[in-house]
Parts: structure tokens; sequence; C-alpha cells
């Protein structure tokens, strides 16, 4: 493993700000493909960084035991965004400015900025594949899965099946994913995988666990890995749903949200979910029932909800006709 210092720069007190890359090589010969692991863009998603440790910790031991197994590259940039890390907040300190919105071409000079361009493009110029891994927001518990704009679809689709993910959800495009790291790879050529798993400032083992065997099982689909260990669990199917096959619940009452369902648990349609409650007055404002038959892969944990809160997502069993 080669330990790089990718990009540095002095902070105001002295101290600097060094993004790391971990490089795995191939052996003796050109890599048959170079795919890189990106966590940490966002400073309170820890779920990544914890990811990349896994991969780092396993592809040092095959290495040292195996180095012919790996005939492509590996890079793992575990933290791209360590001023943010260290606080535990998803932005940039100081700036306060998002770095996965900041990708691709990009005004202005500001360091977040900066360091996010020579990012992308240290990641452009050293990948043909990329998994670029996320947690999800304060609000919302996520099973692990494959985010996918319906217009890489094709490519991707079945790269994610690889990846031990619950889901593989394909979504129309948006505007806000235009400065992703995600979408611009992608627009160049460069498959690239989202991950979105469990919450953020949180660390859900089981659900790390899965994707890293996912991770390996698809470096050895790539080809860049030709053993792997001996302890893979069986590779479960993802399920894959498009846009008409994701329903959602939402709160029609501001209250407390308290949940009686589990993530990932199957659901039937108009199940009740858990309940949006008046602590003040002691009253049941309603009964929030599953928006359909499938599975629940995002529940609400923030429990204050406004009316209107996203509470629970289920990836149906069967789209809707239309
Ligand atoms: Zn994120």
């Amino acid at each position: 493993m080669k330990t790089q210092t990718l990009l540095t720069r002095r902070s105001p007190l002295g101290a600097s700000v060094n993004i790391i890359k971990q490089t795995f090589s191939a052996h003796r010969h050109k890599p048959v493909q170079r795919v890189s692991f990106v966590s940490g863009l966002h400073g309170d998603e820890f779920e990544g960084p914890y990811l990349c440790h896994r991969l780092i910790h396993a592809l040092r031991q095959i290495q040292e035991a195996h180095p012919e197994a790996f005939q492509g590259e590996v890079h793992v940039y575990p933290a791209a965004n360590p001023p943010a890390l260290n606080h535990g907040t998803r932005l940039w300190p100081f700036y306060g400015s998002d770095m996965n919105r900041m990708m691709g071409p990009h005004p202005g000079a500001p360091l977040p900025v900066q360091l996010s361009q020579e990012l992308f493009e240290d990641i452009q110029s050293s990948s043909d594949l990329v998994v670029d891994i996320h947690a999800s927001n304060l609000h919302l518990k996520e099973l692990p899965q494959i985010r996918i704009i319906e217009e890489f679809s094709e490519e991707l689709v079945p790269l994610a099946l690889q990846t031990h993910a619950d889901l593989i959800w394909v979504h129309p495009m948006a505007g806000v994913f235009e400065s992703t790291l995600g979408y611009n790879l992608n627009k160049s050529n460069i498959p690239t995988l989202v991950v979105e798993t469990g919450i953020c400032l949180r660390i859900e083992p089981d659900f790390v666990d899965r994707l890293f065997h996912g991770m390996l099982q698809l470096l050895h689909h790539l080809g860049v890995l030709t053993s792997l260990p001996s302890d893979m669990p069986p590779a479960p199917t993802p399920q894959v749903v498009y846009p008409r096959g994701v329903a959602q619940s939402n709160a029609k009452h501001s209250g407390l949200f308290v949940s009686r369902a589990k993530l990932g648990q199957r659901v039937g349609e108009d199940e009740i979910i858990g309940q949006v409650l008046d602590p003040v007055e002691g009253a049941v404002l309603e009964e929030v029932t599953a928006p359909g038959n499938g599975i629940l892969f995002t529940l609400r944990e923030q429990p204050a909800v406004h009316s209107g809160a996203l509470l629970a997502r289920v990836a149906l069993n069967q789209e809707p006709k239309p």
C-alpha cells in the first residue's frame, strides 16, 4: 500500500489540512481496471470512513499474503473533507460550503472550491470506476442502497447488483445533482456508484459489513482482485426500483413521530407503522400507515415533524399501474 498526501494547505493557525489517498497497485503489470472509493465529502457521515477502514485493512492483508491477487489498482480516499470530519459537520467549517456541490466546472477560488476541484481531477485521472459513499442526514435512516440517476442506469445497474446493497434506486435527475461528484464523473464516462446508507453521525456496523463484502465482490467481478477472503457471505440480490416503484408516507400533522416499524421490514399497504402525537394535549393526531406493499427502506429517526415531513419510503413489490 502506498500512502500519498494528495492535497495539503496550511490553515490559519498553522496546522495543515491534508487529503490522503491510499493506493494498492496491480501486481507487476498494467492494471486491468482502476477503482476508487471516496468517502467523507460530507463531514457528518461516518459510515463511509468506517467502510474505507474495513477495505484498507482487508486489501492490505490480501496484498501481503497474495500480492498476485491484485490484477487491478485500488485507490481509497477515506476522508475527503478533513476539516468537516473533525467537526462532525456536513459542510466545510468557516466557509459553510458543501464539497459535494462543487464538483465539475465551478466558478470561484475559495479554499473548499480549490480542493474540491483538485480532488475531482485526481479521482478523474486515476479511476475507471468510482464508488462515492454517503450516509443519510439526521432525519432519516436508510437501508444500504445504491442511488442511480436514470440516464446512467443501463451501465450502472449491473455493477450495483454486485454490491450486496439491499436496494438499487433508479431515480430521476434533479438540478441539485449537477455539481456532485457522482454526476460529473458519470458525465465524463467514469461509471460512479453512489452509496447511501444508515444515518449521519452514527455507524451501523451491520450495514457496513454488507457493503464491505459487496465492495470486495465488486472488485472481484471487475477482475481487480482474483481471489476473495474465504469467509465471504453469499451474495444477496438487491431489489431494483425505478421512480414509480417508490412510495412514501408524509406527516399530515405537526407533532412527534413515534415509529412502530423496523427499517428493512416488509410492510403491507395501510399497515400502521407509527403515530404522530401531540405531547402537549396528550392526543394522537394520526396513525401513520405504509404507502404500499414492499420493503420499508427509509424511516424517520428525528421525531419532531412538521406537516408534510417525509416519514417513510417503501420499495414497492409491484409498480402501480399508470
Ligand atoms: Zn453525503
